[in-house]
Formats: C-alpha cells, structure tokens, sequence
C-alpha cells in the first residue's frame, strides 16, 4: 500500500478531476478516449484506495477492477459508441443530450418492476424511497446515501446516479417508512440500500436508523454497501469510525439484529489489511456481515476467484450468502454472461470450499417475479432443463418451489428462459393470450 495517509483521506475522482492524476497517463489514448466517450453515459466514480491499491496497473484493461471500475467502449453497442463520439466532437450539446437519453431508455433503468410494481403508499399517499416486494422485507433509500464510495461499471442501481430526477427514487428521513412500519407489523427486516448508504457520515446515518428501533415487530436492519471493499477505512480510520461503530452497538443493544450486506466481488478487496481491519471492527460490535456479488464476465468469472473470496471471508468471519446474476439492465450485453456458464462458475467453486463456506447460495437472479435460483442443469423425462426454484417471491406460497426451464445455452436472463416439457407457461405465470393478430382468424373459423 503506497501513501497510507492519502489513503487515509477519502479523495473522489471523476472523468474530469481523473485526468490531473498519474493515473490518466498510464492509459492508453485509446482508453482514454473510451473513457471519455462511454463516461458520459455511464456515471465515473473512484477513489484514491481503488486507484492506488486495488488495481493492478501492470495488468489493465484486464484487472478485474479495473474493468469494474473504468468505463470501456465495449460497454456501449458500436453504433452508439460512433454516434455519441461523432457528436462529442461535434460539441453538439442539444443532440449529446438526446442521444445520451435514448441510451439510458435502451438500457432499462429499472429492471424487474423496481419503479411501477414495488412502490408503497400510505393513506392514499406515495411513499418515495420505499420499495415493498416481498412480505418481510422494505427496502429503504435514504436520500443522503445515493452515491457510492466509487460507481461499479456493472451497476443495476446506474440510474441513482446519473442525474436524472424521474429516474430516481429516494427519501428524505425516515418518518414515512416508520409509519408505513406501524401498519405493517409483517415487516420484520428493513434493507437500507441506496446507492451506498455508508457514504453517510455517522449523524445522518443514524438519523435515519434511529427512530426504527423503537418498532417492535421490526427485528433486523441490514445495511447493503459496498464501503468493506471501496473504503474499508470507513470503519477503521475515518474520523467518526467510532462513533459509527458505537452506533453499531446502540442498534444490537436495541435487541435488533444488524446485518451488514457486504458487496464482495472480487478476492483482492478482501485481501487487504484495511479491508481485514474493518471486518474485525464490524465484527467487533455484534453486526454480522455478509458476502455477496453478482457474477460478471471479465470480472470475477474465475472460479477460484470465489472460492478464494468465501474462504477469506469465513477465516475473518464474515458469512458467504449470495452469488447474483447480472441484471438486465445497464451495459449488461458487455457484463452478462449465459446462465449456464454462471451456474459452472458457482458449481465450480462451491465444490472446493469447505462446508463453512456453503452457506453461500445461486446464482439468484431477482426478476420481477422473485428471486429465482438456478438449482442445477439436468435431463428429465428426455429433455435437458433448467432447474429452478424460488427462494424469495412476491407470493409467499411459492417459495421453495421447484420448476423446470428448457435448458438454453445461449440464456442470460429468467426473461430468456421459456417453460420445459411443453408447458406454455411457468406455474406463477397466467396463460399467454392469442396474439392480437389471431383474433379475427379465430372468429371467422369458430
Ligand atoms: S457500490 Fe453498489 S450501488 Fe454503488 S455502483 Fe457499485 S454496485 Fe452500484
């Protein structure tokens, strides 16, 4: 690690501020022009630590952090790229802007129903920043942790940060959500998500979790960040680490339990002592913490790399639970990979952790029906599927369920996937209808 007390200070960099640093001259033009073109579509976002110690500058653009954290060309279709770099250089700001717009709608900002199927009101009222999927849980975006510590390429939450008010969702305090709480004593867990909420200092972080302790029904807050691996020095060095971990401590004390949902992709991140440091102090306070990723093409699609992830992360204590697949959203036709080879991935390096290791699950994909896992590859009654099964659902009845996808090499999402055996619909789904054009033929021959 070089310069720890830079380190020590969190320092952001975005497109424009990354080219007054050394690392704009270790790339190439071409990247740089890469950077240039695609960053206008896709926010950039990055810190001194990445920069400094996470990637590997001797192995770019191949790092896999540097790829999870550097915008690539590839990430945008060709025409798009030549299109958008053609008005770039045309300063053409009115046509940059429309462009940049009809790539985003292409690019589906809020995959799975996020924005029309999950939101909550009360007393006739919408409640923004709140989503209710599943029955136990309410996902809550604090509006003061909608960024992140550093912006993943590959991010599903991309439309947070581009700027774009209607594509947003996000809450001010936490008085509605405590509310909509006391009505719902079904809830029993609040993920506070964002962005990242850890981006937060201490004051307005426990602004928002503090008047949750006093519900009842309520039994665990989990905090979904990415800090344990961007800026561990959240938790270690940053000036009020203390006062958040006494926070910590104030929530367990509380009788409540405190998940922290680690976002791990890679073994480097875990690898370094900061990062070991701050799992210690997690730890320290009663919280548990919790590994989980999605699986992306060129950055983590190395077996051993998760294998070597979950067994680092048990050493020090922290519990594997989830590999995702890439959502279908974003630059994913550059990110997503076949199903098939996610689950290859997972099988490969679920068979050489230990059992410690195996509380690990997936690859999960969250569609908008439910969190769907893909269970195994198999031949039944002649025909190749897709094993499947619900592990969360919009309807709780169907969890646990099993249900059979024909086997598709070429799948990279559950919209992909069509029912097995004939079947011209999955158990959860109702009949398809005649499509429209039918309809006259149908009625002329009944
Ligand atoms: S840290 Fe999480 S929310 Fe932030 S950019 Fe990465 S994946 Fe997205």
């Amino acid at each position: 690690m070089q310069g720890l007390s830079e380190q020590e200070r969190y320092k952001p960099y975005n497109s424009r501020t990354i080219r007054d640093t050394p690392y704009w001259q270790k790339l190439t033009p071409a990247l740089q022009e890469a950077m240039t073109v695609v960053a206008r579509v896709m926010p950039f976002r990055t810190n001194e630590y990445v920069l400094s110690t996470l990637i590997d500058w001797n192995n770019i653009p191949d790092d896999p952090i540097f790829r999870m954290t550097f915008p690539h060309k590839d990430m945008l279709l060709p025409d798009e790229y030549a299109s958008l770099k053609q008005l770039i250089e045309q300063d053409d700001a009115v046509a940059i802007k429309r462009r940049i717009e009809a790539i985003w709608l292409r690019m589906n900002p809020h995959p799975a129903g996020q924005l029309t199927h999950n939101g909550v009101t009360l007393d006739g009222k919408v409640l923004s920043g709140i989503q209710h999927k599943y029955r136990e849980t309410v996902l809550f975006f604090p509006g003061a942790g909608q960024t992140c510590h550093a912006y993943c390429t590959f991010c599903f939450r991309w439309a947070q940060f581009i700027g774009e008010e209607e594509l947003k969702f996000n809450a001010r305090e936490s008085q509605e959500l405590v509310s909509y709480l006391r009505v719902h004593p079904e809830v029993t867990d609040v993920l506070i998500t964002g962005g990242d909420p850890m981006i937060m200092n201490t004051r307005s972080l426990a602004g928002y979790i503090e008047p949750l302790l006093q519900l009842p029904a309520l039994k665990s807050i989990r905090i979904g960040t990415k800090s344990v691996a961007y800026w561990p020095q959240r938790f270690v060095s940053d000036k009020d680490a203390p006062e958040l971990l006494e926070l910590f401590r104030r929530i367990v004390a509380a009788g409540k339990n405190l998940s922290i949902m680690g976002h791990y992709s890679h073994p480097v991140e875990i690898r370094q002592e900061i990062a070991r440091q701050a799992v210690e102090r997690i730890r320290s306070t009663g919280a548990t913490l919790r590994m989980q990723a999605p699986v992306i093409r060129h950055i983590n699609e190395n077996p051993a790399d998760w294998a070597a992830l979950w067994t680092e992360g048990v050493r020090l204590g922290a519990v594997p639970y989830y590999m995702f697949v890439e959502r279908d959203t974003g630059p994913s036709h550059y990110f997503a990979m076949p199903l098939a080879r996610a689950f290859e991935i997972f099988q490969a390096a679920y068979r050489t952790v230990s059992g410690l290791a195996r509380t690990v699950r997936g690859p999960s994909m969250s569609t908008f029906y439910g969190k769907v896992l893909i269970n195994g590859i198999e031949t039944v009654a002649g025909e190749k599927v897709f094993v499947l099964q619900f592990l969360q659902a919009r309807n709780p009845q169907w969890v646990l369920r099993t249900f059979y996808a024909r086997f598709d090499a070429q799948a990279t999402w559950f919209d992909d996937l069509r029912p097995a055996f004939g079947e011209r619909s999955f158990f959860f789904q109702p009949e398809p209808v005649a499509a429209p054009e039918l309809i006259p033929v149908l009625l002329e021959t009944a």
